[in-house]
């Protein structure tokens, strides 16, 4: 597929980077990569996000050059939509009448582009993208080891996260000679929360909810609105009601604007969450997905949880 991939760059001049919407670091960090590794090859890449950059991801290399925007104007000759399993997840317009080629590692991932790359065994996009550049004979900058490496290092939980094997320490290995700085990296991510974060994970664990391997919590939009907080504020809160000693599956449950519910699923590997979001015509990996659903809370809550409560062991 990386040949297949490189042919089709090969041929064209003008690309478009873009990932999904509220990106993560696998998101910003393989498509800041991307674009990098497109540039040494002579080509024009252009990054656009929906939701622009999140401020924890906004010290990586090129981050300031990303555009943010609702719609593609430009005149490219391809967009390359990473770490992303549709075209409405990008939330951007405009990208539906172009030659798309599809980078993923998402178990959930779907064939919607011209060309797909998915490989539900990658640990992160950012490991295809490495692959990419490998295959191109790109030489892996300082940079863009940077990049891939916080990819890498979010998006295994820190290598924490099931599927993380040898394989990943010898990719972070990798990435680590070509210039990734491992300490800095992760200062960036891990020792830079924002006030209204730390605001927002006490109101959220003050309603921590616990039924023997579930655990769940949420927010309001008034707690939202009292802290000043940001949709990316609520980035990972998930992970401290899974946190808890025999809890299998949390989830976090974050009011929207218009009243739905955002929900965030993760799993410690009993439990495959990516089919329980499924369910909702959400998805994501077998530890990690995500859906949304109307409310009010206690229905949003009442429904996810008898899933949860139902839900199918990992295979
Ligand atoms: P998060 O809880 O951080 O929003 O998402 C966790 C994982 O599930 C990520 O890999 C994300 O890409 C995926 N995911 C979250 N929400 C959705 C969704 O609505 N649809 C799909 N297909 N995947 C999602
Ligand atoms: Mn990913």
């Amino acid at each position: 597929m990386v040949k297949e991939v490189l042919k089709h760059i090969g041929e064209r001049k003008r690309f478009l980077l873009t990932s999904h919407a509220r990106p993560d670091g696998d998101a910003v960090g393989s498509a800041l990569a991307c674009g990098q590794i497109l540039r040494q090859m002579g080509k024009e890449a252009e990054v656009v996000l929906a939701d622009g950059v999140p401020r924890i991801y906004q010290p990586l290399p090129f981050a300031d050059r990303v555009v943010q925007a609702q719609k593609v104007n430009g005149n490219y000759e391809a967009a390359i939509i990473l770490e992303c399993d549709s075209v409405q997840r990008t939330r951007l317009e405009g990208l539906e009448n172009r030659f798309l080629i599809n980078i993923d590692h998402h178990l959930s991932g779907r064939p919607f582009a011209n060309v797909n790359w998915i490989d539900p065994k990658a640990v992160a996009t950012a490991e295809l993208v490495y692959r990419l550049a490998k295959e191109a004979g790109v030489t892996i900058t300082p940079d863009i080891a940077t990049c891939l490496y916080t990819a890498v290092l979010t998006d295994t939980g820190s290598f924490m996260f099931a599927g993380t094997n040898e394989h990943t320490f010898s990719l972070a290995r990798e990435l680590v000679m070509a210039g990734a700085d491992p300490a800095r990296c992760a200062r960036n991510i891990y020792f830079a929360h924002s006030t209204a974060k730390m605001r927002l994970l006490g109101a959220a664990l003050s309603n921590l909810h616990r039924e023997g391997p579930l655990a769940w919590i949420w927010i309001t939009r008034e707690q939202m609105d009292r802290y000043e907080a940001k949709e990316e504020d609520c980035e990972g809160l998930v992970n401290y009601a899974l946190s808890i000693q025999d809890v299998e599956v949390a989830a976090f449950f974050r009011e929207l604007p218009d009243g739905r519910y955002r929900v965030s699923l993760r799993s410690k590997g009993e439990l495959n969450v990516a089919s329980v979001a499924a369910q909702f015509g959400g998805g994501g990996h077998e530890c990690a997905s995500g859906l949304s659903l109307d409310g009010p809370l206690s229905v949003a809550v009442a429904r996810v949880i008898t899933q949860l409560r139902l839900g199918p062991p990992v295979q």
